[in-house]
């Protein structure tokens, strides 16, 4: 879930999101102006995810005008994470991403607290840590909302995890009036407390369990909390889920690890 945060003529702060599963095309006119996802302009680097941990990369693709992370000049590729600052052209960036990672001991975010639900982060939890505003949150409590809950930050949730479900095949619906759940009373099978002793209602989000077999609705704030579909039991959400937001690094793979590793391919 990656986006890219730059300085707008007026000062404003602008942001492009892009999808882990296109990627990213920044290319560069004459006068040295780069510009996002292609256009008329000369290729001159691309993000992507490294095939190897799943790491996000910039590539040069074009040596004769350097690409910089962090004031570095990049010469083949260079991994990206939270905060990386780059520069191509007189463009500057900062590249931010959502990720999950669950609490393991000696984990700082021991003796925190999630503003949504009030509770301690304990160990082995899912948390999120937003992107714009660097609160943590759980899983659970972070997936249920539209918005970021830390005040003035919003953060759009949901429309990023439409998004990036959307690309792989998994619709999110907003419910209208005269949708069949809502005609026919149906019930979301979740049993959340509170959510689920109504029947679904116009408005909310239903997400369709990717098993064709199965297909069983679910408000999407449901679904998002669940190991397997309880529908079917085949379909396992929060691997999914994991597959999507937890880039699979391996633990010895640090800070400086990972600019060493580079160093050597490059
Ligand atoms: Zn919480
Ligand atoms: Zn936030
Ligand atoms: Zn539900
Ligand atoms: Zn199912």
């Amino acid at each position: 879930m990656p986006f890219l945060t730059f300085q707008n003529p007026d000062g404003s702060l602008g942001e492009y999101a892009f999808s882990d599963a296109q990627p990213l095309l920044l290319s560069l006119h004459e006068q040295g102006d780069a510009q996002l996802g292609g256009g008329a302009g000369k290729p001159q680097a691309v993000i992507t995810r490294a095939r190897v941990y799943q790491v996000p990369v910039v590539v040069n693709l074009n040596q004769a005008a350097p690409v910089r992370v962090n004031g570095r000049r990049v010469v083949t590729l260079r991994a990206l994470r939270q905060g990386s600052r780059l520069q191509i052209g007189n463009l500057e960036l900062t590249f931010w991403e959502v990720t999950l990672q669950r609490v393991a001991a000696g984990s700082p975010l021991l003796g925190k607290r999630c503003s949504v639900c009030r509770l301690n982060f304990s160990i082995s939890d899912e948390v999120v840590v937003c992107p714009r505003c660097g609160i943590p949150y759980h899983k659970e409590c972070w997936f249920e909302q539209e918005f970021c809950p830390t005040p003035g930050c919003l953060y759009p949730i949901r429309s990023t995890l439409k998004r990036l479900l959307a690309a792989r095949g998994i619709v999110v619906e907003q419910l209208a009036a005269n949708s069949p759940l809502v005609v026919q009373q149906v019930r979301c099978m979740a049993g959340t407390p509170g959510i689920d002793a109504q029947p679904f209602q116009a408005g909310q989000h239903v997400v369709y369990c990717p098993n064709r077999q199965c297909n069983t609705a679910f408000h999407l704030e449901c679904w998002v909390s669940m190991g397997n579909c309880p529908a079917c039991s085949k379909y396992d959400v929060s691997q999914l889920l994991r597959s999507i937001f937890m880039p699979n690094t391996p633990p010895y793979f640090g800070e400086e690890g990972a600019e060493r590793a580079e160093e050597a391919q490059g």
